[in-house]
C-alpha cells in the first residue's frame, strides 16, 4: 500500500516536471519563431530598400565604388566609379559642350541632377576638379529674370553660400549660373544666358549599404 502511494507520488513528481518543462520548451519555441520573423521583416526592410535603391543605380552605371563610413556603425557610401566621392554626395563632371536644359536632363537621366552648393567646403571640393580654361553649369537660375535665384532641389539660396564674382549677376536676360575661373585667379559665379553651350557638374546622393 505504502509503496503503491510512493509510486503514485512519483508520478506526480515526473508529470508536473514535465510540464514546466513542456511550457519552458513551447516559450523558448515561440521566442526562436519570433525573433526569426523579426528578423527577416528587418532585413527585408533595411536591405530590401538598399537593393532597390542598388539596382535603379546599375541601370545608369556599371560599376560602383564604395568606402567605409561612420565611426560607431560601419557603413558602406557608394558612388558610380566614375563619379568623385564628397560628404554625403557624388559627383560627375561633364565636359560635353551642351546648354543648361540639356545638362540637367543628361543628370537626371544618371540619377542626379546639376550641383548644388550647399557649403565653401563644397565649392571648394568641386573647383579642384575643375579645368580653369572652361564655365561649368550649376543647378541655379533665376527663372522669371528678376534676381530671385532658385536651386535645382528647392535649397534656399542662402545669404551666406553665395560666391558670385565681382559685379555679377549683371543682366536679367542670364538666368542661369556657371562656376568660372577668372583672373586674377579667383573662382566664382557668373550669370550666362541658358542656352550657350559648355560644361556642368552634375551631383546626386551617395547610396549607403
Ligand atoms: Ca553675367
Amino acid at each position: 500500500m505504502q509503496e503503491g502511494q510512493s509510486q503514485d507520488r512519483g508520478k506526480g513528481v515526473w508529470w508536473s516536471q514535465m510540464r514546466c518543462w513542456s511550457v519552458a520548451a513551447i516559450s523558448i519555441t515561440l521566442l526562436s519563431i519570433c525573433f526569426i520573423v523579426s528578423c527577416v521583416v528587418t532585413y527585408n526592410f533595411t536591405y530590401g530598400k538598399n537593393d532597390q535603391k542598388l539596382s535603379q543605380l546599375h541601370t545608369y552605371h556599371s560599376s560602383l565604388t564604395c568606402s567605409s563610413e561612420g565611426t560607431r556603425v560601419t557603413v558602406w557610401g557608394c558612388c558610380p566609379s566614375t563619379w568623385k566621392p564628397f560628404d554625403s554626395s557624388c559627383y560627375f563632371i561633364s565636359t560635353k559642350k551642351e546648354n543648361w536644359a540639356k545638362h540637367e536632363q543628361n543628370c537626371v537621366g544618371m540619377g542626379g541632377h546639376l550641383v548644388v552648393i550647399n557649403t565653401e567646403a563644397e565649392q571648394n571640393f568641386i573647383i579642384h576638379h575643375l579645368n580653369e580654361s572652361f564655365p561649368y553649369f550649376l543647378g541655379l537660375t533665376d527663372p522669371q529674370g528678376k534676381n530671385k535665384w532658385q536651386w535645382i532641389d528647392q535649397t534656399p539660396y542662402k545669404e551666406n553660400v553665395r560666391f558670385w564674382h565681382d559685379r555679377e549677376p549683371n543682366l536679367s536676360a542670364e538666368q542661369c549660373v556657371s562656376i568660372v575661373f577668372w583672373a586674377p585667379g579667383k573662382w566664382g559665379w557668373n550669370d550666362v544666358l541658358c542656352h550657350l553651350k559648355m560644361n556642368s557638374i552634375c551631383e546626386m546622393k551617395k547610396i549607403y549599404i
